[in-house]
């Protein structure tokens, strides 16, 4: 089975920091693949705006770079290259003045999609809003794409949603969360509710408990300064966690359509309790053979910002009363690894007496690496010698079962992109979802603000803080292993 491609109808799209790392790392890749896949029409523009003072061959050659660097093997082909770079342009252009916008105007085509994809830093969020509307260059079919973080508390997130809601409809507002884009988060609302077998046993009658983990092997990666003021809270579980946990959680919406579905993770997020302190741990890795600790990264010796957090979270509604939700998330850990495990109780009854070998359904969701969803039951050990029991993997990985030709599914950008491109927002999170999920965030933080709290030191390499093994093990649960 090889993927369809649905062509979009020809668009305008800014970029602003073209020339940043988001934008040569992810961004501008994906659209080359998406142009590699044969998706556009001819007349499409992409162009980089950004305070370098580059002319437009000067951005081609940057943009070539990172292609060769970023692109897939099956797109590095000098042909396809240059016809994507004739599309490229570029303005220099200062979010916070008047400088360069008049030329960026006269570039943009009447009449037909435009985007303008925010990739600065969110102090720019604002004045790039009011630019584009001081400069008239907002019409019908303008739509913003906004990159986290999407504010630094509530009032912060509440701030920015007015200020863009001065300009702009909220139909016009796509918020990217890029874990929404990828494959596998998409496949879990296909199995969930494209199928009978699991939504009838989707509840705390039969899931003991939910484990989310999104696990990195890497540091702060020059994102010192940013990090140090955010931590594993702000920086993931705000956001990246609990948009998972939304679409686990949720009811099934009545139509896979963007207001429906972000009507449901709403209530999911709203029907959270707030976390008791002894559900929470934080931690702080410290040095090791790949890298100094967290206080001498950031530069900040006295830093008490969490590098990981590990939690419990309730969904207090009639389908998950009992059944807690463990989320945890973290750098410098064992292994780079975002998993969904959703644990099934035991059978009621044993009919085979002893049953070593035997243990409950786990239905494992990955999102990286290697997205695929895989469900362990138990079958009779074969052979001879009476019945022994083992637990075997039902393997759904995507590229397995859907063959040649679904090797490389997209990236989450190119999905995410396309999809502003066509006007769908159903991956896209909704202003009052950002605010709810601050609004559950704020006590927290604040709380270990008010208890002068410091996180617990781990090891790099390791799987966080014991502390967060306690957390499992005082629940008579244990979490399943980091490594893919
Ligand atoms: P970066 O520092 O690498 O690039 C910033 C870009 O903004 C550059 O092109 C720079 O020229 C431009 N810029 C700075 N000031 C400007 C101004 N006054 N006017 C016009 N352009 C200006 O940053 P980045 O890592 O690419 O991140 C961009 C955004 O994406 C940030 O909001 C960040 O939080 C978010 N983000 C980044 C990543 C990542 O992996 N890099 C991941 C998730 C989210």
């Amino acid at each position: 089975m090889v993927s369809r491609v649905i062509p979009v109808e020809p668009f305008d799209l800014v970029v602003f920091g073209g020339t940043g790392d988001l934008a040569q790392r992810k961004i501008l890749p994906a659209l080359f693949r998406r142009f590699c896949a044969g998706q556009w029409p001819d007349d499409v523009q992409i162009i980089g705006a950004a305070r370098a003072g580059f002319d437009r061959d000067g951005f081609r050659d940057v943009v070539a770079e990172s292609m060769r660097r970023h692109a897939p093997k099956h797109c590095q082909d000098a042909g396809k290259m240059a016809a994507f770079l004739q599309r490229v342009d570029y303005v220099p252009l200062d979010a916070s003045t008047g400088e360069g916008w008049d030329q960026l105007a006269e570039k943009l085509s009447v009449d037909r999609v435009r985007a303008f994809y925010f990739s600065v830093g969110p102090r720019l969020f604002g004045p790039l809003a009011d630019r584009i509307k001081a400069h008239a260059l907002a019409t019908a079919r303008t739509r913003i794409v906004v990159e986290k973080p999407f504010g630094h508390d509530l009032e912060s997130a509440r701030a920015l949603n007015a200020t863009l809601a001065e300009h702009f409809t909220e139909g016009q507002i796509y918020r990217i969360d890029h874990y929404l884009g990828k494959e596998t988060v998409q496949n879990l609302m296909a199995v969930r509710f494209g199928n009978m077998l699991f939504e009838p046993l989707w509840n705390s009658q039969y899931v003991d408990h939910i484990q989310i983990t999104v696990a990195e092997s890497v540091g702060i990666d020059g994102r010192e300064e940013y990090y140090d003021r955010a931590g594993a809270m702000r920086d993931m579980m705000q956001n990246h966690l609990m948009q998972l946990l939304c679409l686990i959680a949720m009811e099934p919406p009545a139509k896979f359509d963007p207001d429906a579905v972000r009507d449901e993770k709403l209530k999911v997020i709203r029907a959270l309790d707030p976390v008791k302190p002894h559900h929470i741990v934080r931690g702080q890795f410290e040095g090791g053979t790949n890298g100094p600790g967290y206080r001498a990264t950031v530069g900040n010796p006295r830093s008490t910002t969490e590098s990981y957090v590990a939690l419990r979270a309730h969904v207090s509604n009639w389908r998950w009363a009992g059944t807690p939700f463990y989320l945890r998330t973290g750098k410098r850990l064992v292994a780079r690894s975002s998993v969904i495990n959703v644990m099934f109780k035991d059978a009621p009854h044993s009919i085979f007496g002893e049953e070593v070998g035997r243990h409950a359904n786990v239905l494992s969701i990955r999102l990286q690496p290697n997205e695929g969803i895989t469900l362990k039951v138990t079958i009779k050990e074969p052979g001879p010698g009476g019945m022994r029991l083992v637990d075997v993997p039902l393997d759904m990985s995507f590229a397995e079962a859907l063959g040649p030709g679904n090797q490389d599914p997209p990236d989450a950008y190119e999905r995410l992109v396309m999809d502003v491109i066509r006007g769908n927002q159903t991956l896209f999170m909704r202003g009052d979802e950002v605010e709810a999920a601050w609004a559950w965030t704020d006590p927290i933080i604040a709380g270990w603000q008010a208890r002068g709290d410091v996180p617990k030191p781990y090891d790099s390499g390791s799987t966080g803080p014991g502390d967060a093994e306690l957390l499992m093990k005082r629940d008579g649960r244990h979490w399943q292993g980091i490594n893919p």
